[in-house]
């Protein structure tokens, strides 16, 4: 597979995640915005520590919580249109460098997590009150874990393995993805147009979650799973029809997902084009398969042979569909239009024909211009929710790839990057495993015979 050098990065630092919390399906987008309270935490361990310790603890408040474009605050702000963002969980925006009574050699992220929030306490500092989110940042030297990044999914724990001196967003923004229940996001090829006969290939490159990188944002099954499309945005389909969409990430209202019923699945469209900070190289209709109504575990459907990345030169509407049937489920979808911020798009279920359907589409105003702003739409984001959550230790009863299903009461690994025979997370059958490997693990599942 091909992966760009921003794919290889969000992938070679994705990563696990212990499910510890439960989260509601689906976030509920008319909700108050959400600012989730978010404790960076510095470590160190008995045989290493950060090489510029004042250089890393300068620059972590600005990194996550800053007001320049890249902050992980500012991505989720502007991604969720302002129904989500991180606020800093103390007035220094970072706490430590702390010294662990442990080696960092093994990788023991459980034990660093435990570790980490023990120190906490005797600093007055209580998760559920004081801090929602955990986000430990430690020196990568002698600890040797196969990934750059961890994040529970969902869930408030984030690791992040540091090399240098700054996490960048790539990683972090990943990290918090998985915490909002995103596994990864591969590609399914369906070379016929027709999705009873696809292929795992790869990474789907329109998300951060699927190698990506922050310029892909999330994908609209994404934007369901977090919260942040309300049901005039993410139009459930019931009935054939023909339906204008406005580009997923841009300004304005209107309808910006189509969820159809797919048997036992779902099948989203969207319609994607440059908006903000989004989508400079991402354009046209885009579906994706829904396992199960499991919006955090999508897949790209992919009826081209171009299987465009984030890196390669393939046109920015390469992955596009312009028409795709389900024969099984007798679900067809045609685009008659598609450009400069709009789309229409023609859908035919119970075996209509698509000739048939009426093309009338619904009265929608111009689009706005494209810009993404963060001040719009007041609305929730998925906020995991912390109370009774496991402690994160053990490895445990891993449910797949991405099933970050909101029963699991057990904990769910995803991991990124490095070698996966490496991972300690691949142990249990583990589900998202890293990078390359892990995508692969988690597009076979999602084959379809
Ligand atoms: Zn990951």
């Amino acid at each position: 597979m091909k992966t760009s050098a921003l794919g290889r990065i969000a992938l070679a630092t994705g990563i696990a995640a212990l499910t510890v919390g439960v989260l509601p399906a689906t976030a509920q987008a008319d909700d108050a915005p959400v600012k989730r309270k978010t404790l960076p935490v510095l470590v160190e361990f008995g045989d290493s520590a950060f090489q510029h310790p004042d250089q890393v603890k300068a620059g972590t408040p600005d990194t996550y919580f800053g007001t320049r474009k890249d902050s992980l605050a500012s991505f989720f702000s502007e991604l969720s249109r302002g129904r989500y963002t991180v606020v800093p969980a103390v007035e220094e925006g970072v706490v430590g460098p702390v010294k662990l009574p442990m080696n960092a050699a093994g990788c023991d992220y459980n034990q660093i997590n435990k570790l980490t929030r023990e120190e906490l306490t005797k600093q007055g500092l209580v998760m559920g009150e004081d801090y929602e989110s955990l986000s430990i940042t430690f020196p990568a030297q002698k600890a040797g874990c196969a990934w750059a990044g961890l994040g529970s999914v969902p869930g408030p724990y984030t690791w992040l393995n540091l090399v240098g001196t700054a996490n960048g967003l790539p990683v972090l923004g990943h990290e918090f993805g998985h915490n909002l229940g995103l596994g990864h996001q591969g590609r399914s090829m369906c070379a016929d147009g027709d999705l009873v006969d696809c292929e795992a290939n790869g990474t789907s490159a329109k998300s951060l979650m699927g190698g990506g990188g922050p310029a892909a944002g999330i994908s609209a099954p994404e934007m369901i799973r977090a919260g942040w499309l309300s049901d005039d945005e993410a139009v459930e389909v019931a009935e054939s029809g023909t339906h204008t969409l406005r580009s997923l990430h841009g300004e304005g209202s209107g309808t910006r997902a189509l969820d159809i019923p797919m048997g036992e699945d779902r099948l989203v469209v969207e319609y994607r084009h440059a908006a903000g900070s989004f989508d400079q190289d991402i354009e046209g209709v885009h579906a994706y398969r829904v396992p199960k109504g499991n919006y955090g575990s999508s897949s790209l459907i992919d009826v081209t042979e171009a299987n465009k990345t984030s890196g390669n030169d393939a046109p920015a509407d390469a992955d596009a569909i312009t028409s795709v049937t389900d024969k099984a489920n007798k679900i067809s979808v045609a685009v008659l239009s598609s450009g400069n911020g709009r789309a229409e798009v023609k859908v035919a279920l119970n075996g209509e024909d698509l000739s048939a359907v009426v093309d009338a589409p619904e009265e929608t105003a111009a689009p706005d211009p494209e810009h993404t702003g963060t001040e719009t739409d007041a609305g929730a984001g998925a906020e995991p929710q912390i109370g009774g959550q496991k402690p994160a230790g053990g490895s445990g009863t891993d449910t797949g790839a991405g099933s970050d299903s909101d029963s699991d009461s057990g904990e769910n690994l995803a991991a990124t990057g490095g070698d996966s025979s490496t991972l300690p997370l691949a142990a249990g059958g583990a589900a998202l495993v890293a990078a390359g490997a892990a995508t692969v693990v988690l597009m076979r599942r999602r084959k379809r015979a």
